[in-house]
């Protein structure tokens, strides 16, 4: 199998998980991560029908956003200050904001721009020490931030699951999703209504966000690889 019909075969896959848990699959976005794959194996995803894909070095996801202008980018990595003006030229979303300072460069880089960069707060649920996010209950303090910045919108929160285990990474889906509604419900009625995103699941436990609620799974590994 190649990248076309690994893609096609995780669009399927994710449209019967959506059935079995009762959602519509229009409600769950397929975002494929690229990373480790050049400007042709984008290609291959892209002829199957992939509009979205996911980077995590700005190295990366400039060169590829340029040679597919028409797709929607997703930046997903670590967010360092003097590389926020080539993400925010290339990411329609960037799913990776945790520090305030960089809420502010990017609120800062867009007003240049005139435009209002959408953001994702990153969140650490498990508490694993290797992975970057704030806390859940730092979570809400930074999207009050965010909300006094006026080109920076935020579209709801993101996590990674500890790998390995099937349970833990669903509580861990099911504990943002949990989260996403109590932050929503202390926003005023305009910022409620967009932030509406949760960014979750990868290749090994996309199915168990999915009946979390993930309104975008990120998947790289069962697109672009050929021995996951
Ligand atoms: C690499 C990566 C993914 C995709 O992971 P796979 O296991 O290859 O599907 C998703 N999200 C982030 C933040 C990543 O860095």
């Amino acid at each position: 199998m190649g990248i076309a019909e690994r893609y096609e075969k995780v669009e399927e896959e994710l449209a019967q998980e959506c059935a079995l848990a009762g959602r519509d699959p229009k409600e769950v976005r397929l975002v494929a991560v690229s990373k480790t794959v050049g400007v042709e194996g984008v290609g291959e995803a892209y002829a199957a029908g992939a509009r979205d894909f996911g980077e995590n070095r700005p190295d990366q996801i400039v060169p590829k956003s340029q040679a597919f202008p028409d797709a929607r980018w997703h930046f997903i990595g670590n967010i360092q200050s003097r590389r926020i003006r080539d993400i925010v030229d290339s990411a329609s979303l960037i799913h990776s904001v945790y520090q305030e300072k960089h809420a502010r460069k990017i609120d800062e880089v867009a007003r240049e721009k005139g435009i209002v960069q959408d953001i994702l707060i990153e969140v650490n649920v498990s508490g694993e020490e290797s992975k970057s996010g704030v806390s859940p209950d730092e979570a809400e303090a930074l999207v009050d931030v965010c909300e006094t910045l006026p080109n920076v919108r935020v579209r709801g929160f993101m996590t990674m699951a500890p790998q390995g285990d099937l349970e833990i990474a669903r509580r861990c889906f099911e504990g943002l999703a949990k989260l996403a509604e109590k932050v929503r419900a202390s926003l005023p009625a305009s910022s409620a209504e967009a932030f509406d995103e949760l960014s979750m699941g990868m290749s090994e436990d996309w199915r168990e966000a999915v009946h979390a609620g993930a309104t975008i799974v990120r998947i790289g590994r069962a697109i672009f690889s050929d021995s996951f």
